[in-house]
């Protein structure tokens, strides 16, 4: 995922001059992951359809503050969850976990506090990262660069159970103990792992000159940042292979993990709607078929 790609900026190019083709070619393309994802949040499909409307209009009347940080598709995806918070919130909806709910626990839900409260609000007020400046949005490109080496390098090398721990650890920001209990490890063998990933990541983002990371809340960025910048996030057409199960094994096995385990919602958003899209494409050759031998049947007017 990562930054903006050169066909997306062209795009973006192309709607900043006006061009309706092109405007309209975006929301085509976007529209359908989007819809997913709302509905998977707001269970009335008029609910979804209005706030991807009003996606869309947040998008082209904010245009000026894309500023390429994020694929199109997280940021199209960040307005949304903001206007799905805003939404519960009015509700007084206490709680809405927005990257994966597969792992809520109970004490999570009695404490009124739990690991997901980071994701209800826009703003991480609570730490000192919360100031954006300079300073600190270097801070975060170094660490979106580190932590990108780290998962490039776990994928790599195939090595896809690391890879399901530091998404658990760090996308998630689940407890070791939880993380111990979904990949079957004990809670020590976590703690050292999550420990020596922590140490990789401030050395490599050191590399870049940044000054050193305070603790406090440091864990709170590495997650803003994955969350971001969607680290490990497949592509969508890695999901569509996934879905047409054409991919390898290992490959196969690790995005079964990410959509279904870790319940990244971004992804499964993708899945949902490729879902969609190939059932409407095999209703379309099955209309196709049934024209092409029945057509000739037809009377012909005399
Ligand atoms: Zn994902």
């Amino acid at each position: 995922m990562g930054q903006i790609s050169e066909a997306e900026q062209f795009l973006l190019d192309q709607i900043r001059a006006g061009d309706q083709a092109a405007w309209s070619r975006f929301v085509e393309r976007y529209r359908g992951r989007l819809l997913s994802f709302a509905q998977m949040k707001l269970p009335q499909r008029a609910d979804a359809e209005d706030i991807v409307q009003d996606t869309f209009v947040g998008f082209i009347t904010g245009l000026a503050n894309c500023r390429g940080e994020s694929s199109l598709e997280t940021y199209l995806f960040t307005i949304l969850r903001r206007k799905i918070i805003n939404m519960y919130r009015s509700a007084h909806t206490r709680y809405v976990c927005l990257v994966q709910d597969v792992y809520r626990t109970s004490a999570d839900e009695e404490s009124g506090s739990n690991v997901y409260e980071f994701f209800a609000s826009d703003e991480t007020t609570a730490s000192v990262y919360a100031r954006r400046d300079e300073q600190s949005d270097l801070l975060r490109a170094a660490l979106a660069a580190a932590l990108q080496s780290l998962v490039d390098g776990y994928k790599k090398k195939l090595n896809f159970r690391d890879l399901e721990i530091i998404e658990l650890l760090f996308y998630c920001q689940l407890a070791n103990q939880t993380v111990a209990g979904i990949v079957a490890r004990n809670e020590k063998n976590i703690a050292v792992f999550k420990h020596r990933c922590l140490k990789q990541v401030r050395e490599l983002a050191a590399r870049g000159g940044t000054p050193e990371p305070p603790d406090e809340g440091f864990e709170d960025l590495l997650t803003e940042v994955w969350e971001a910048g969607r680290m490990s996030c497949p592509k969508r057409s890695t999901i569509g292979a996934y879905l047409l199960e054409t991919l390898d094994g290992a490959w196969h096995d690790y995005v079964g993990f990410h959509l279904n385990t870790l319940g990244c919602q971004f992804c499964r958003a993708n899945l949902e709607d490729l879902r969609k899209q190939t059932a409407a494409d095999e209703s379309r050759h099955v209309q196709a078929r049934i024209m092409e031998s029945t057509v000739g049947f037809l009377h012909k007017p005399r």
